[in-house]
């Protein structure tokens, strides 16, 4: 009789310690062991739209992972990505809650707009934490940081090459001296992706008493371990880099526990890359390259020319250092002071 007491007492604290209460999210209450979605409705004295948000609250206790995809519309992989995580999920066999931002910028993704939000020119990604009662992407800044990023423990914003940009894959994690621990935890989660290029962005103590600008630096100014996800290029819809972030995001579940997924990823062992180069154009025209992003560089190298609009030479582009182009212009149209590539430099 008191080995079944005993028994039954091990089972009730078994279960009150994986129990669950159902998630709060703005009016919503999500049940534990499944999924919600909600459109968060968003609007300025001039214009009115909504960020479609899904919530997966697993049956059992864990942390909260905020992801965003579409913060910029017309970076397709993430965006495709976030579409087939909502149907891989399964709440039931999760650990903790999900709060994945399907599509941040539904104006640029219906209006085709690479970089700006149509309804009044601005980058969302320019734009964090936002302002209640600015201008419609300010209040999109706003809602993200509020419902989403606010209520993360960590922390994942997914982008990739926007319609003029090449860019080659990698991920990137946010480390400061001051916040060593936040740190490590965004680099774990970087590594656990299995990209095979990770940078980190290093933000110095005084940088993080300023706005953030950046979505997922949000994160990070919020003390949440925080990574970038950049994969995807020249606004195409790849299937391999759809892929590729599917499976770092499943890899990444896995290493915070939330999931059993079983995710085969390469084995790799990551660069890391510390250090960044950018080249700007000095002049407004067309830009010629024979490079692509993920070519190896050295310093001094040709790598292209602007041209005014009648075929006049008017700039030389030389690598400002040996490394590897991470983005670049992969279009013609170059503005004066525009970076047209960037360069991961290699240790
Ligand atoms: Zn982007």
């Amino acid at each position: 009789m008191k080995r079944a007491v005993f028994i039954s007492l091990l089972i009730l604290i078994h279960t009150y310690t994986l129990a669950q209460t159902p998630f709060s999210f703005q009016s919503h209450s999500i049940v534990p062991g499944t999924k919600s979605h909600i459109k968060i409705e968003v609007s300025s004295d001039k214009s009115s739209t909504f960020i479609p948000i899904t919530i997966f609250h697993g049956l059992k206790s864990g942390p909260v992972l905020g992801i965003t995809a579409g913060i910029h519309g017309y970076e397709y992989p993430p965006i495709l990505a976030a579409q087939q995580l909502n149907q891989k999920i399964d709440p039931k066999e999760l650990s903790g809650t999900i709060i994945l931002v399907q599509l941040a910028n539904v104006p640029a993704f219906l209006g085709r707009s690479a970089y700006l939000n149509p309804l009044d020119g601005k980058n969302l990604n320019r734009s964090f934490p936002g302002n209640p009662k600015g201008t419609i992407t300010e209040r999109i800044a706003h809602k993200i940081t509020t419902e989403v990023i606010a209520k993360s423990d960590f922390f994942v914003d997914m982008h990739g090459g926007d319609a003029p940009e090449d860019l080659r894959s990698y991920n990137a994690w946010y480390q400061s001296e001051a916040l060593p621990e936040v740190s490590k935890k965004g680099k774990e989660m970087a590594l656990a992706m299995g990209f095979d290029y990770s940078i980190i962005f290093n933000i110095q103590k005084e940088r993080l008493k300023t706005r953030s600008i950046y979505c997922s630096q949000e994160a990070f100014h919020r003390k949440i371990p925080s990574v970038d996800i950049e994969c995807g290029r020249l606004g195409i819809a790849g299937k391999k880099e759809t892929s590729q972030i599917i499976n770092g995001m499943l890899s990444l579940l896995e290493h915070l526990k939330m999931l059993e997924t079983n995710t085969k990823l390469n084995d790799v062992k990551p660069r890391i890359i510390a250090k960044r180069s950018t080249i700007k154009s000095k002049s407004t025209g067309l830009f010629y390259t024979e490079k692509k992003a993920g070519d190896f560089i050295k310093k001094g190298e040709l790598v292209g020319y602007v041209t005014d609009f009648f075929g006049n030479r008017l700039e030389q582009i030389k690598a400002s250092e040996n490394g590897v182009i991470l983005y670049m212009i992969g279009t013609p149209p170059i503005n004066k002071d525009e970076t047209l590539m960037n360069i991961g430099i290699l240790p």
